[in-house]
């Protein structure tokens, strides 16, 4: 019997009868050819001198810069981000490709003094075939920031993009137009093949399957990373500019509807509980919501019908509790009951959305071990905690199992460092969103957020490369 091919197929979030891709799934087999055709060149493109990489990179940064437009519209799309958002992630994608064109050509070892006579020094050199696993989210910079370091460094890439994001991977790779850099179209199965046959793994996603990625690298002994969820917190201390904490807070828990790794989802108020709830309401009222191609819009729609669910059943087993819905908890736009509402001060009434919309909702009054107030729900909701110290603040924040990003609002300097030296987060920051990153630095989590060293920066040449030591003695 000839098994049935499964299909990978992507549809608009905003408008879920657009199927803006549909691919037969790789299979096993189809990830474990382009394995073995990535093995195949890896050799040669690893042997081309470092202006060779450096070229093929810029050329690959040009193409995407001439394409911006197109791929901005693509983005919102397929994964129903807001267009301006769209857009900044496409500027993004091509200065990581500028980036890391130009750190071909950053030291690959030291010279070391010799014991004796000779040299002594080391190398760095490339690992193989990087198997590369992607979320949707960011459906070109995570790609592009895994996959240009690793061919800068003189590996080769397979790629395998979330299934909801295909289309915007196999037009990347149209782009790219190298054969050091493969998409295979597929879901868990060929994402648990890819980490069972590449020579290095970099994972993105959830924890859970970042977990599963990881035990089967660390299996195999090759080098891995999995960057996963965060439960990230904003501190309010009592000094804080709470107009602009408040406008920072909302953006950062609903743009992209809380579709981001980094969203801000707890909000801890430092003994001003009232006025920072009524700061932060205010400021997620005025967010643009709706269609995510119109340029006022933040909020748009969240990936999927099961995404959308997840928000809804998480705020109602909230209110069904000690919780009290503040804010939205209600599904957005006649898909669902509960709809084709408006919120005053709203740019855009909800009516007419046909897509997986949520309204941004704001949950209070959760003890700390209330689920909600625990694991991440990957949509636009966040709860508001109080603290009755800047100490009890930090307990609060680094008590869950994740350890991403957090945020502290204050205009205390001294404050500002103390608290920043002890939130056990990969990225922590001062009067500054939880959910920015600037790629030329190291990015990942602590905890459960993240495993393996960091990602983008300088640090992506450490993961992609291995060092050798190399003594040369003199012959006699
Ligand atoms: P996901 O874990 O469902 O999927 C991520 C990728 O892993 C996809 O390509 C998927 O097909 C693949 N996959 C799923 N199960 C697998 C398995 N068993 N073996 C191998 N591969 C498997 O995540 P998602 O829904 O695409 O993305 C949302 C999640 O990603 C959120 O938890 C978010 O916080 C996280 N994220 C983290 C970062 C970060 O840098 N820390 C950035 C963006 C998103």
């Amino acid at each position: 019997m000839i098994p049935a091919i499964s299909l990978i197929e992507s549809r608009s979030p905003h408008a879920p009868a657009d199927v803006v891709a549909s691919f037969p799934a790789a299979g096993e087999a189809g990830v474990q050819a382009a394995v073995l055709l990535a093995q195949a060149v890896q050799h040669d493109w690893a042997a081309r001198n470092a202006s060779a990489r450096a070229t093929a990179l810029a050329r690959a940064a040009d193409a995407v810069e001439g394409a911006a437009d197109e791929l901005a519209a693509l983005v919102v799309r397929e994964v129903g981000k807001p267009v301006t958002e769209a857009r900044a992630e496409v500027a993004r994608s091509v200065s990581i490709l500028r980036y890391y064109a130009q750190q071909v050509f950053d030291p690959v070892g030291a010279v070391h003094e010799p014991s004796g006579a000779g040299l002594l020094f080391t190398r760095r050199r490339p690992l193989g075939v990087a198997g590369l696993i992607t979320p949707w989210n960011f459906p070109l910079a995570i790609p592009l920031w895994k996959a240009a370091p690793a061919l800068a460094f003189g590996n080769t890439v397979v790629l395998k993009p979330a299934p909801q994001a295909l289309a915007c991977a196999l037009r990347l790779a149209e782009l790219l137009d190298l054969n050091e850099f493969q998409v295979v179209p597929g879901g868990a199965e060929e994402g648990a093949a890819l980490a069972e046959t590449a020579d290095v793994v970099s994972f993105t996603g959830s924890a859970a399957a970042g977990a599963l990625v990881r035990a089967a690298a660390v299996r195999r002994g090759v080098p891995v990373q999995t960057e996963m969820g965060g439960h990230n917190a904003a501190i309010v201390l009592p000094d804080a500019d709470l107009e602009s904490a408040a406008a920072q807070i909302a953006a950062a828990a609903m743009g992209f509807a809380g579709q981001k790794c980094t969203a801000t989802r707890r909000i801890i108020a430092v003994g001003n509980g009232d006025e920072v709830r009524q700061a932060v309401l205010a400021a997620v009222a005025r967010l643009g919501f709706g269609d995510p191609s119109d340029p006022g819009t933040v909020v748009g729609p969240l990936i999927d019908e099961a995404a959308r669910d997840r928000v809804t059943v998480a705020a109602a087993s909230a209110a069904a509790g000690v919780g009290r819905i503040l804010a939205g908890g209600r599904i957005a736009g006649g898909t669902g009951e509960g709809g084709a509402g408006s919120r005053a001060g709203s740019r855009q009434a909800f009516g007419g959305l046909g897509g997986w919309y949520v309204e941004p909702t704001v949950v209070d009054g959760l003890f700390a071990d209330h689920p909600l107030a625990r694991e991440e729900v990957f949509g636009p909701i966040c709860v508001v905690q109080d603290a009755a110290s800047a100490d009890e603040a930090v307990a609060l924040a680094n008590g869950v199992r994740y350890g991403l990003a957090s945020a502290v609002y204050t205009r205390d300097l001294d404050r500002a460092l103390d608290l920043s030296a002890r939130l056990d987060t990969g990225l922590v920051r001062v009067n500054a969103p939880t959910s920015g990153v600037d790629f030329y630095l190291p990015f990942g989590g602590e905890k459960d957020s993240g495993y393996g060293g960091r990602e983008q920066g300088k640090a992506a040449q450490d993961f992609y490369t291995s060092s050798h030591t190399v003594t040369v003695s003199p012959s006699r």
